[in-house]
């Protein structure tokens, strides 16, 4: 149609779960139908990427030093749920489920794409462990090779045999991300979590 219009459909294709025709209808609602949210939609999409960033806790999103799920004191200092990103931090927490803190990898063991442990987010972890007590951690990582292999590693490598550490399993479907459970599969997944062998 046109070389900025086409640069704005590869840039909104490039966002997950969009395809080209996705990409193409938000484009054109965009610009044609109400020409007015372009604006505040910039603004906002601005606002956000300038005030949040990572948590250096957890790696979670935070506006302040920290997130706000480092921040309550209401939970559980001494329980963690490992978690692949920030989507599967925001399902559990819609699960009701749990009340620890989480560690956020910000993606998974995964020799093929080149994603070894330095790709992911472990600086701090270890030490975590040890100045926050750790007791418990339950990992909620996908059901698949990947997730089974950053298990593994981290079981082997960075958590001492006196934390217990079970998985999440039971429910999620073979392949699928903790992201796409729903709230009661996700429920009865860490409900049913089992200890790592
Ligand atoms: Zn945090």
């Amino acid at each position: 149609m046109s070389p900025a219009f086409d640069e704005l459909v590869q840039r909104l294709k490039a966002l997950p779960g969009l395809g080209i025709r996705s990409a193409e209808r938000i484009a054109l609602h965009l610009l044609v139908q109400k020409p007015e949210d372009v604006l505040p939609l910039q603004e906002a999409i601005t606002k956000a990427a300038e005030k949040l960033h990572r948590c250096p806790i957890c790696g979670n999103l935070a506006e302040g030093d920290c997130c706000s799920i480092c921040a309550d004191s209401n939970r559980d200092p001494h329980l963690l749920c490992v978690v692949e990103n920030v989507p599967d931090l925001l399902a559990i927490e819609r699960s009701s489920a749990y009340r620890g803190r989480y560690h956020v990898l910000h993606g998974k063991l995964s020799p093929l794409h080149d994603v070894g442990p330095e790709e992911l987010n472990l600086g701090n972890f270890t030490a975590r462990l040890e100045e926050e007590k750790i007791r418990e951690i339950i990992l909620a990582v996908s059901n698949d090779i990947e997730g089974e292999a950053t298990c593994h590693y981290l079981t082997e490598n960075l958590i001492p045999r006196e934390v217990t550490v079970s998985r999440i399993g039971f429910g999620l479907p073979s392949g699928a991300g903790v992201v796409f459970a729903d709230a009661t599969t996700l429920k009865s997944a860490l409900e049913a979590r089992r200890p790592m062998s």
